[in-house]
């Protein structure tokens, strides 16, 4: 699996999730890839910084929040420009929040069952680990990782 430094037209920078490098290409041109932030489809892929280590497994057990959008997610407002790039990523992750469905560590089953036409086609987010998301990835179901911020993440506990 891929984990690619990418950045929208607008300078949001974000981490996308991708079983290679070919499915990033493919769901880019697909329009599949965008910014968490604005949902800028525009993307570029950033030289990728060697600090990715998988071989540290002593990073937080990666209780990573993932959350797979249908491609038919509803375009997002854009946010007002004199807010300051925390605040607009905060209202942005926020809005994810608000319009996804919670399944928590059902995450991987229920993407799955979505992919599968066994379960309505929405947006959902959950915990998945990096190995659920790899395999995800491999049979083609879009993922992608959402770090929320820390303030927000106590409050929705
Ligand atoms: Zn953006």
């Amino acid at each position: 699996m891929k984990v690619l430094d990418l950045r929208c037209s607008h300078g949001h920078g974000f981490e996308g999730w991708f079983a290679s490098n070919e499915a990033f290409e493919t769901q880019l041109a697909a329009g599949l890839v965008e910014c968490p932030v604005c949902a800028d489809t525009r993307i570029v892929k950033l030289l990728s910084a060697p600090r990715l280590n998988l071989g540290n497994a002593k990073a937080p057990a990666e209780a990573a929040a993932a959350s797979a959008a249908p491609s038919s997610a509803p375009a997002k407002a854009q946010a007002p420009a004199e807010q300051s790039p925390e605040a607009r990523w905060m209202r942005a992750v926020r809005e994810v929040l608000a319009k996804t469905e919670d399944v928590g560590e059902r995450f991987a089953d229920e993407a799955r069952r979505m992919h599968y036409g066994e379960a309505e086609e929405r947006g959902i987010r959950g915990q998945a680990t990096r190995e659920q998301a790899e395999a995800l990835l491999e049979e083609g179901i879009p993922v992608m990782a959402l770090p929320i911020p820390a303030a927000l993440k106590e409050t929705l506990q």
